[in-house]
């Protein structure tokens, strides 16, 4: 049974008996991280595919959020749920594997009106992957039956909009205008689904106004106390 997570503009369980992560590419890279093992068409997706799951790890780590498995990425033309069909990209916690769309396909694959067409794609894959590696590392920390879809998806938006980097979401954020201090009561499946950028901007806004947002992140994941770092 596996349950996947999506971050596309709907939340849904799904039961599959197989790996829902495509097969294996012409390119194939293992991360200099230990972490991830891509496989893409071309080697350049590959390698920015790699340094953007890396940067991810980055951030995830200064919430004491730690890779404890290695994850493996395949990047395809366009990822193909079961059940909601295209999307951007989807984490399969039973293979604990992540399928990324190819930045060619961006265009066609967001959703019209989504700020994001306005992004150069280098910073749109940085976002997309970031989002999906958060889902794989809350599974790797977390209990994820524990977990509501919503909140899942908060934190995976709050580590994907701080991928984009200031400029591309300040850009975001004046497209899709929210509360400055955000609110927690628009961290809802229905908002998710019909207003997906609303919700990441509602998440970004959240946690960057708390007066510790890594304690915001880990409350939502249901883990107690201060990063074990600290
Ligand atoms: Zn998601």
């Amino acid at each position: 049974m596996a349950a996947t997570i999506f971050s596309g503009a709907a939340v849904a369980l799904v039961l599959s008996g197989l790996s829902l992560c495509g097969a294996a590419r012409a390119e194939t890279l293992d991360c200099a991280d230990g972490v991830f093992s891509i496989s893409a068409e071309s080697g350049d997706v590959a390698a920015a595919t790699c340094t953007a799951a890396t940067s991810a790890l980055t951030a995830l780590a200064e919430c004491g959020l730690e890779p404890s498995r290695r994850v493996a990425i395949s990047v395809v033309d366009v990822p193909m749920h079961p059940q909601l069909g295209a999307c951007l990209g989807f984490f399969d916690t039973r293979a604990e594997c992540i399928e990324a769309a190819d930045p060619g396909h961006y265009a066609a694959l967001l959703a019209e009106g989504d700020a994001r067409h306005d992004l150069p794609v280098d910073i749109v894959l940085r976002g997309v992957v970031a989002h999906e590696v958060t889902h794989a590392l809350a599974a790797q920390n977390a209990d994820v039956a524990m977990i509501a879809p919503a909140e899942h998806e908060f934190v995976a938006s709050v580590f994907e909009m701080n991928a984009y980097g200031e400029e591309a979401r300040a850009a975001l954020l004046a497209a899709d205008p929210v509360r400055p201090k955000g609110s927690r009561g628009m961290v809802n499946s229905g908002i998710y689904a019909m207003a997906p950028r609303v919700f990441a901007n509602n998440a970004w806004q959240l946690f960057q106004t708390a007066e510790d947002g890594c304690a915001l992140i880990r409350d939502f994941l249901r883990l107690d106390g201060p990063p074990p770092s600290e």
